[in-house]
C-alpha cells in the first residue's frame, strides 16, 4: 500500500499556484486535500459576511473600551498628579506636613523662615 502523500500542505504554503496545480494532476491524495480545502473556503465564504459584521462591532466595542479606560485613567492620573496631598496620602497613608518632610517649623506647623 502506497503511503499517503504529505506534500500538499508544503506546496499549498510555499509553492506557487502552478507547482501546486501540477502536483494535483499527478497526486490523488493532494487532490482530495484540495477538495477539502475548497469546501472549507466555500464555507468561509458563506460565513464571512457574518464574521465581518461581528468583527466590526467587536472592534467598535474594543475602541470604546480603550477610550473609556483612557478617559478614566487619564482623569485619575490628572487629579493625583497635580495634587501632592493625594500623592502623599497614597504613598504614605497620610498627608505629610512640612515637619514630616524635615523642614524647620514653628509651633503652628508652619515653615520656619529665619
Ligand atoms: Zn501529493
Amino acid at each position: 500500500m502506497k503511503e499517503r502523500c504529505t506534500k500538499y500542505e508544503a506546496l499549498f504554503t510555499f509553492a506557487d499556484e502552478t507547482t501546486l496545480q501540477e502536483h494535483l494532476k499527478v497526486c490523488e491524495d493532494c487532490r482530495k486535500e484540495q477538495e477539502e480545502m475548497d469546501k472549507v473556503s466555500e464555507l468561509i465564504g458563506e460565513v464571512k459576511p457574518f464574521l465581518k459584521k461581528k468583527k466590526t462591532s467587536y472592534h467598535h466595542l474594543k475602541v470604546a473600551c480603550i477610550l473609556f479606560a483612557l478617559v478614566i485613567g487619564g482623569a485619575s492620573v490628572g487629579v493625583v498628579g497635580t495634587n501632592q496631598d493625594v500623592m502623599d496620602y497614597i504613598k504614605y497613608g497620610e498627608t505629610l506636613s512640612a515637619e514630616d518632610l524635615g523642614f524647620p517649623v514653628d509651633s503652628y506647623g508652619f515653615l520656619l523662615v529665619e
